[in-house]
């Protein structure tokens, strides 16, 4: 299964969902977001960090870049937001200066705004993009598996009953 779709109706069933994700992720993992502003982006990365064991409650680090919060493995939430795109040369130079690779050695990465420096992250990642529905509070979140083990993982969440009705690729 490389793709899987499911529409949430709230926020707290975007965290919810978010939280099976972070039950599986493991160290090395990468997850990137995308989704314009207000999307919900920050709100999945709250239910993936409280699913790896983290207890705060993740903020957007829009203007620090990177938060570490501290769990059963070590969760790295990255914000790009205030990168102009894939054409600014000068800002991949400073996202490769934020470390993410070494980020990665020590636990998982949840980045924000990543299509904003895409030809960074050229592993294996999960990719997830959040739409808004026909309702105020509707999501459209769709995951696509870029490597064997998210398909694996893909696979995992799809058994999970709560999460309503899924679409997948298989
Ligand atoms: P982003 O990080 O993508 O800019 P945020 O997560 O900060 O977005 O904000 C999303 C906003 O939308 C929050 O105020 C949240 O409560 C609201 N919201 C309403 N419905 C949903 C939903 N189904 N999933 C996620 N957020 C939702
Ligand atoms: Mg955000």
């Amino acid at each position: 299964m490389n793709k899987l779709t499911l529409n949430t109706a709230s926020a707290e069933a975007t965290q919810a969902f978010g939280r099976y994700i972070g039950e599986a992720l493991q160290i090395g993992d990468l997850v990137l977001l995308a989704g314009t502003l207000g999307a919900g982006k920050t709100t999945l990365t709250q239910g993936i960090a409280w699913g790896a064991g983290v207890t705060e409650y993740a903020h957007s680090p829009t203007f620090v870049l990177v938060h570490e919060y501290a769990g059963r493995i070590p969760i790295y939430h990255l914000d790009l937001y205030r990168f102009e795109g894939a054409s600014a040369v000068d800002d991949i130079a400073e996202v490769e200066d934020l470390g993410i690779d070494e980020m990665m050695e020590a636990g998982a990465c949840i980045v924000e705004w990543a299509e904003r420096a895409a030809e960074i992250f050229t592993g294996d990642f999960l990719e997830i993009s959040l739409i808004e529905g026909e309702s105020l509070d509707d999501r459209i979140v769709t995951l696509t598996a870029h490597g064997i083990g998210f398909e694996s993982l893909m696979a995992q969440l799809a058994q999970h009953q709560d999460i309503g009705e899924v679409a997948t690729d298989d």
